[in-house]
């Protein structure tokens, strides 16, 4: 097929947080597993100067002068997460040379799964078309293109995710030293994501709130760097000071630190009835304490609370809609999937999307 030689495929995957949630921006412990969904963008060659984007998700193309890029204001459309990225390699003084970057995505936008750090970290790997970062710097680049140019504060999990994923494995990020350990996912245990297929408004507002929530709790602790330097013996000396709000945000991120800090240990030992629990902790403080969850979420986490063979179960992601987390047996993942889609459906009238997720390779070109 004359011209197919010249399309260079590649692949970022999605990921899923088992555990440590809202964790990242607050130099904490998360640890998510990449998935089998992500984002594929194919790369061809163009001759006139410029970026052009399509994706099979959204209709239309896209296309920036090249030489426009270094200074454009963000459009509000999915390319500002591209053109973020472009703009990350061009101030490194790297070239982008004219391509049109086709985008296609098995991971759902919008629902927790972060299919925008697979667009960033795929789209990434195909303007640098061959030219190798370091994998760290790599996902620090997506992140600053999502922060800066897209405007969300998030942390470094995603990205990073994407860019170090392996097979059979999760990935204990150390978001303060910005390095990993790998994590067993013992047998037995299956990670099964059901998606709520709802997104409320909510979402991107409450995130940058809690944000600031966070580091107006940190105020109160001078010369502590970020809420995981925070002891639970010190929070509680200053509990009496602080504005309930703050508190309960603090509380959640020194408590969810030492359950991502458990959960590996008990990954370690093979131990998923601790697994789960700590899943099931981590779900209700996220309800409670840092109140991110919704309706939707906490049905989805007490109904799979009550089926057989089910080890534990969260709500992962920022929140406000999205999905679950939930650790199965193997043996109990078809009746699982059955039931939870029926008693969904029931009460919200929605078909949930059921993923069965297994820890899958970093992003990188598809030969
Ligand atoms: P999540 O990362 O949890 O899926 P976000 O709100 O962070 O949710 O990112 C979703 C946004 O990322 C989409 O609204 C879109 O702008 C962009 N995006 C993700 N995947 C694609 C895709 N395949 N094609 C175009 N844009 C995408
Ligand atoms: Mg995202």
């Amino acid at each position: 097929m004359a011209g197919a030689a010249r399309v260079k495929h590649y692949h970022a995957p999605g990921r899923v947080n088992l555990i440590g949630e809202h964790t990242d921006y607050n130099g904490g412990f998360v640890m998510p597993i990449a998935i089998g969904l992500g984002c594929d963008v194919r790369r061809s060659a163009i001759r006139k100067k410029e970026l052009r984007l399509v994706s099979a998700q959204f209709p239309g193309e896209l296309a920036y002068p090249l030489a426009a890029i270094p200074s454009m204001e963000k459009t509000g459309t999915w390319a500002d997460y591209v053109l973020g990225v472009a703009r990350e390699i061009l101030a490194l003084g790297m070239e982008i040379k004219p391509a049109k970057l086709a985008v296609d995505a098995t991971v759902p936008t919008g629902s927790g799964l972060s299919s925008s750090a697979a667009l960033e970290v795929s789209s990434a790997l195909a303007l640098l078309d061959g030219r190798e970062l370091p994998k760290v710097e790599l996902a620090r680049l997506c992140q600053r293109a999502e922060r800066d140019f897209v405007g969300l504060p998030c942390g470094i999990m995603d990205q990073y995710a994407a860019v170090h994923g392996e097979a059979h494995r999760a990935i204990m990020l150390d978001c303060r030293s910005v390095t990993h350990q790998l994590v067993p996912i013992p047998e037995g245990a299956e990670v099964v994501v059901v998606n709520t297929m709802v997104k409320h408004e909510l979402g991107s507002s409450a995130y940058r709130q809690r944000v600031a929530e966070c580091q107006e709790a940190l105020s109160h602790f001078p010369g502590k760097a970020a809420l995981r330097d925070v002891t639970l013996a010190e929070l509680e000396r200053a509990a009496a000071k602080m504005a309930e709000t703050p508190l309960a945000r603090a509380r959640h991120n020194i408590l969810e630190n030492l359950r991502v800090e458990g959960f590996h240990r008990a990954a370690v030992d093979g131990d998923l009835a601790a697994m789960g629990k700590l899943m099931v902790e981590s779900h209700r403080s996220l309800q409670h304490d840092y109140e991110v969850s919704c309706a939707e979420l906490d049905f989805l986490v007490d109904t799979a609370l009550t089926l057989d063979g089910v080890h534990g179960a969260r709500m992962t992601g920022g929140g406000f809609g999205g999905c679950t987390v939930n650790l199965a047996e193997p043996g109990s993942v078809d009746a699982f999937e059955r039931e939870i889609k029926a008693r969904y459906q029931a009460r919200w009238g929605l078909n949930p999307a059921v993923y069965r997720c297994t820890p899958s390779a970093g992003a990188g070109r598809v030969e």
